[in-house]
């Protein structure tokens, strides 16, 4: 029988001005906290896989609090993985498509069953705030029921133009068996939306998490096991990106790798794909969402308080470790005085303190993060001029950094220019919206941007000419939601492979056109 599925929808995020809902999270956090430092095993073609090395996770609240103990995976546990996974494609890849997607269906109800307690887990392993790890937890949902509902829509039968004497059929089939690579900073959403989008399609994977933040990656394996998803068609491996990350992206049997990450590892990986290994029969595809250096612009004619409260939410929310974050506020010279007086105290109000206890400026994820970040301030104190922050805070247990402020920035000095990924924001002068522009578009990457402005002749030409994947106006410039802002950047920012959109599970397929001649 058909599946009937209402249409998608977005999981609505939990209200946390409502006492009663900081609650609930605060117990799910207790909860958590009193199985802190348990062990879990790897999982390889459905088996619990433990080994002798072994790898903790930490909190960056207070960096001495284990939060699970991983299995470190050996090549030979990813060789181990890889071919588990062919095998469950032998069998995975007839499954018909409304079966597979009830997988993630289950997956996601599942996931709201234990919305709570991941919302907890992420809290305390990559120390995002409550409404961060909700909207992250309600992200990874939105992206299995907006998956499942692709899956069915791509193997729908295809249009093929007429032909007389030929009946001519075009449909898509899976790829085989990848890899996925995610990011620690959106440690459920990204990782779950890559891995159910290649599995909707009917490929198997090999899931690598980032070693910042196995437990979700443990997470996710329990959860489609919880459901019922066939061995091998998940294979989990916890390890290092530079062992077992880079011998799955060359092994020759990969057929893809879906990577979430830095430019620079990106770029690696890009590379090393390309280079075709012994016994290697097909050309690997490689999905590469990367960094980027987002600005959003303060035009001259902007509500500029409403334009105030955009640039601090998306430079500081989650300490400004998000590829989408605002590292650069581009302000018309007519206005920027008035906007540093305006921002001045909307940066003093944050609070800065541990995600447990549900502040608005938590931790960075960890030690070499805030060793970077730093580096980067006193690159900036060289360049410009430190108008707010700048130093780490002393009194607290874990990587702690003040919301930073640098104004006066040259458009071309290296806090202008690369990526920095943490609380630190440069502001600049512009001498006019075309000139604003400019500077926002004069950067490697092309990943979000936004525009303050009431003047809609000047939206209209920041809609042709601002160079970036998802652009928004007079609204903060992170937060996508799935379905309704298909997310992917241009240039360095990666493929543009738009996260969440209706191309998205193309890049897991492959078509095939078959004609049979009519006698
Ligand atoms: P990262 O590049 O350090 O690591 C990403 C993943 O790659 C991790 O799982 C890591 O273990 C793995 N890895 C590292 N070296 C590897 C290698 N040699 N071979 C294979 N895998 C390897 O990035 P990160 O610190 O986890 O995440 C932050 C970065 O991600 C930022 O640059 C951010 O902008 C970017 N990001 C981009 C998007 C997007 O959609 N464009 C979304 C989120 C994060």
């Amino acid at each position: 029988m058909a599946l009937r599925l209402k249409p998608f929808r977005n999981e609505p995020h939990l209200d946390f001005s409502k006492p009663e809902n900081v609650r609930k999270q605060r117990k799910a956090i207790e909860e958590v906290r009193k199985q802190l430092g348990q062990e879990y095993p790897n999982l390889i073609d459905g088996k619990e896989v433990y080994n002798r090395e072994k790898l903790p996770s930490f909190n960056p609240a207070h960096p001495h609090e284990v939060i699970g103990v991983f299995q470190k995976a050996t090549q030979r546990d990813a060789e181990r993985a890889l071919q588990a996974a062919w095998r469950a494609f032998e069998e995975w890849k007839r499954v018909p498509a409304e079966e597979r997607a009830q997988y993630l269906l289950k997956a996601a109800q599942e996931m709201r069953r234990r919305r709570l307690e991941l919302n907890a887990w992420m809290i305390c392993e990559v120390g995002k705030n409550y409404a961060e790890a909700d909207a992250d937890t309600c992200e990874a949902i939105d992206f299995l029921e907006y998956y499942a509902r692709e899956a069915i829509r791509y193997a729908q039968p295809q249009p093929v133009t007429p032909v007389p004497g030929e009946r001519n059929e075009y449909f898509y089939i899976p790829l085989g068996a990848g890899v996925i690579i995610p990011p620690w900073n959106f440690p459920l959403a990204i990782l779950t939306g890559m891995t159910s989008a290649a599995i909707a399609a009917g490929n198997t994977v090999v899931v690598k998490p980032s070693s910042e933040s196995p437990m979700m990656g443990w997470l996710l394996a329990d959860i489609f096991r919880s459901v019922g998803l066939p061995d091998g068609v998940l294979n989990l491996v916890i390890g290092s990106g530079s062992n077992i990350g880079d011998f799955l992206v060359a092994h020759p049997r990969t057929r893809f790798i879906a990577f979430t990450g830095s430019m620079e590892v990106g770029l690696h990986i890009h590379e090393l794909a390309a280079k075709r290994q012994p016994g290697q029969l097909w050309i690997k595809r490689t999905i590469l969402e990367m960094g980027g250096k987002d600005a959003i612009i303060v035009d001259s004619e902007a509500d500029l308080d409403a334009a105030v409260q955009g640039v601090v939410v998306s430079a500081y929310g989650y300490q400004g470790q998000k590829c989408s974050a605002c590292s650069r506020a581009i302000v018309d010279k007519a206005v920027y005085e008035e906007f540093l007086h305006r921002l001045k105290p909307a940066v003093h109000a944050l609070r800065i303190g541990d995600p447990a206890d549900n502040f608005d400026v938590g931790p960075v994820i960890s030690e070499r993060a805030k060793e970077s970040i730093l580096s980067y301030i006193a690159i900036g104190k060289k360049e410009a001029k430190l108008f707010l922050g700048g130093n780490p805070v002393g009194d607290l247990d874990g990587h702690y950094i003040e919301p930073t402020v640098f104004v006066n920035v040259p458009p071309r000095a290296r806090i202008a220019q690369e990526e920095i990924f943490g609380p630190v924001l440069a502001v600049i002068k512009a001498n006019s919206f075309v000139d604003a522009l400019r500077i926002a578009n004069g950067t490697i990457y092309g990943l979000t941007g936004s525009v303050y402005s009431r003047n809609p002749d000047k939206l209209r030409m920041a809609r042709e000419e601002f160079h970036v994947g998802n652009l928004y106006f007079n609204r903060k410039c992170t937060g996508a939601l799935v379905g309704g802002h298909p997310f992917g950047g241009f240039n360095m920012s990666g493929t543009d492979s738009k996260a969440g959109g209706p191309d998205y599970l193309l890049l897991f397929l492959q078509g095939k056109s078959v004609s049979e001649k009519l006698t």
